[in-house]
């Protein structure tokens, strides 16, 4: 991308990924020198000897103090991995796996995929038989435990990140609690910036009756140790707004101008929510530094998941003298990554979030504000390197009175259909006896269950129904697209839909206007289908089949080579499992009512009907009779059909339904007769 690298004067600047650091104030020491500057570098035989002698170890550090880096490395050094045993490492996402993963193999001095290796959902970079050291995301850890419900192989299993508090971190810390009653040999470390580890450490004590009841004689003591590594964070100074904005991100872009103009060299780190508002900055900053030259010197890169790995390595790479770096990030970069460099924090005080109510069944994301703690955190990042200054883009007051303490974690803000069914495939027939951190509430459960039900997942006594329920859980994508695809094997349109569920599995495949929003719409009605976004996909993956996946073709349509290279990839997985599921790979040659069925046997609980006297595109969603409208990126966006299922829901000023297509209302009762009972819809008009 050197569009991103302009130096503003036609020059494309290139680092080299070998060139050690420099700028960070390290000098051009060896990777083992640095290593020994970290702050956990210190507790090396305090970690190692806690770990050998508790079941579990809590680890909490501030974040870039070498928690995920070092430790890793340090149980594999002490021998934690000898005998063909694994060292694992889980994190919430997956942009941060394969980041961490790869400076651990460069600082081990090792191929990334041998010994060092990395898994997240549709990508192994792994070597079974020399992989030792293992990053990968908590959700692939759950999936591995289907195969092997103990997780033998592995010696070692470090949650990090565990303050996230993700729905799959949850679920993770509830059944690995399960898991040491079983295996004493195991050992856990659960590690992060911040947490409670006081709660932590009570949830994971163990019941010494339990222990009696069942035979066991552990090795380990059962009371969790407890281990703070001391950060070396350097003083920031705060700023606030003396009043509030209304638009963040040009606040955002004025403050980064400001500082650049006004204050000393030292790296910018910008927290907007996501690509929309992250792309949308970039964009402007650019612009500024088109015309000038001062503001030329300021590299611009965004930072959200769905990076390449060259867009990656920028991120980490040092900023050439005379320049300064501008990262504008989502909330990855609070505690998940941590930039060199960094000495000046912007915080636009906000975060994408999923929330979700049980009544309206509604579950959207959010741009929502953050939390006291939060914001702590993205302070903090500004004193890596020497004294740095945060400017909130909210007032004091607001900080003060309104801002939240803490955040509340995923497993109660949503929806919980792919928690339930893979708890369900996990064997654990009491959901709602199960040991949670912190537990969901009863009516979020009883939700879940009862759309699995009506998916043909869940039978009477809610146990998972042959084949269907066990193919649906074998399949690792949402159960709502599983579905659709076993749905399409029946129908005869499962080439079609497993282009279509590879699409959803991605962010988005079309490449980000940045400013060119009219171009960007017109190349999208080129391929747009009447029925639809989904259909309109097929078009798209047509169209780049047809042009020899050239990224120029792709260029040229405003398409994103890079998803649809990822969409091919994934694609091919999926044919795999379906190959194993023994799904008949069969094309429908543009039956679309074979392909919208098949959508709406996944998908019919987002099912809605447009108000017939609302001129402006107002729809309601057939369970809830919640107002809902159609995105305006749908290629159904203004023409507005009767009857639509979506995708996806995102909420701004309004719910908006992305990914959106046509439906025919009678199959609603067709495929989900228990959820939909005739009565329900027999008022509405077809
Ligand atoms: P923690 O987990 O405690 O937050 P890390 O182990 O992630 O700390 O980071 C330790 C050091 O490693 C930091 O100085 C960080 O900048 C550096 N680091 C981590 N990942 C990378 C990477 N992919 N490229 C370059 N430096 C990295
Ligand atoms: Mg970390």
């Amino acid at each position: 991308k050197p569009r991103l690298l302009d130096d503003g004067e036609g020059g494309v600047l290139f680092f080299s990924s070998s060139y050690s650091s420099s700028s960070s104030g390290f000098g051009f020491s060896s990777t083992e020198k640095q290593r020994q500057r970290l702050p956990v570098y210190k507790y090396r035989t305090a970690i190692l000897y806690l770990v050998e002698t508790h079941a579990t170890t809590i680890i909490v550090g501030e974040t870039g103090s070498g928690k995920t880096t070092q430790i890793p490395q340090f149980l594999k050094e002490a021998g934690w991995a000898d005998g063909g045993r694994v060292i694992a490492c889980t994190q919430p996402r997956r942009l941060a796996v394969q980041a961490v993963a790869s400076r651990v193999a460069e600082e081990m001095g090792v191929k990334l995929g041998e010994e060092v290796g990395y898994t997240i959902r549709f990508e192994d970079l792994t070597n079974p038989d020399v992989t030792r050291v293992k990053f990968l995301t908590d959700g692939v850890l759950l999936r591995e435990m289907m195969d092997d419900p103990l997780l033998t192989k592995y010696s070692v299993i470090m949650v990090d990140e565990a303050h996230e508090r993700s729905i799959s971190t949850d679920m993770l810390l509830g059944l690995l609690k399960k898991i040491q009653r079983r295996r004493p040999d195991l050992r856990l470390i659960i590690s992060s910036a911040t947490i409670e580890a006081k709660s932590m450490s009570t949830f994971f004590q163990m019941s010494k009756r339990r222990r009696g009841l069942e035979g066991e004689t552990l090795e380990p003591k059962v009371e969790p140790a407890i281990l703070s590594v001391e950060g070396r964070g350097f003083n920031v100074q705060i700023f606030y707004l003396e009043e509030p904005v209304s638009d963040y991100v040009q606040s955002a872009v004025s403050t980064v101008l400001s500082i650049h103009e006004q204050e000393p060299p030292g790296d910018i780190l910008v927290f907007l929510t996501g690509q929309d508002d992250i792309d949308a900055a970039v964009q402007l900053l650019i612009e500024e530094g088109q015309n000038d030259r001062k503001k030329s010197e300021l590299i611009v890169l965004p930072l959200y998941s769905g990076l390449s790995r060259a867009e990656q390595d920028l991120i980490f790479s040092p900023t050439p003298r005379g320049k300064r770096k501008v990262v504008i990030s989502t909330n990855i970069a609070e505690t998940s990554l941590t930039l060199e460099g960094i000495v000046y924090v912007i915080d636009s005080g906000f975060s994408k979030q999923r929330f979700y109510n049980p009544i309206t069944d509604i579950e959207s994301l959010i741009v929502a504000p953050i939390s006291k703690a939060s914001a702590r955190q993205r302070t903090g990042r500004a004193g890596r390197i020497r004294p740095g200054k945060c400017y909130r883009l909210y007032t004091e007051e607001y900080f003060i009175n309104e801002m939240p303490a803490e955040g509340i974690p995923e497993m109660q803000r949503s929806n919980l259909v792919t928690c339930v069914i893979q708890l369900k495939a996990l064997g654990i027939d009491n959901i709602l006896g199960f040991d949670w951190p912190s537990p969901p509430s009863p009516e979020v459960m009883v939700r879940a269950l009862e759309v699995l039900y009506s998916l043909g997942v869940l039978d009477d006594d809610a146990k998972l129904t042959s084949p269907i329920g066990f193919q649906v859980a074998e399949i690792p994508l949402e159960p709502m697209i599983s579905k659709m695809i076993l749905a399409s094997g029946e129908l005869g349109c499962s080439e079609e839909i497993m282009t279509i569920a590879a699409v959803l599995s991605i962010q988005s495949i079309w490449a980000s206007s940045r400013g060119a929003q009219k171009e960007l719409d017109e190349a999208r009605l080129r391929f747009a289908a009447a029925e639809g976004d989904h259909v309109t996909f097929l078009n798209v993956y047509k169209g780049f089949l047809q042009s020899n996946k050239s990224s120029q073709w792709c260029h040229k349509n405003f398409i994103n080579y890079q998803a649809m290279k990822k969409v091919m990839e994934v694609r091919e997985q999926l044919r795999r499992i379906a190959q194993r599921l023994g799904i008949i790979m069969k094309s429908c040659e543009r039956d679309t009512t074979a392909i919208r069925k098949a959508v709406t046997a996944g998908f019919f609980a987002n099912a809605c009907q447009i108000e017939a006297y609302s001129h402006n595109g107002m729809y309601k969603t057939v369970r809830g009779s919640q107002e809902v409208y159609i995105h305006p990126s749908s290629v159904l966006f203004r023409v507005n059909p009767k009857w639509v299922v979506y995708h996806s829901l995102v909420s701004t000023d309004r719910q908006y339904m992305r990914n959106v297509v046509t439906i025919d209302p009678g199959w609603l009762t067709e495929v989900a007769p228990h959820f939909y009972q005739q009565r329900q819809l027999s008022h509405m008009p077809h």
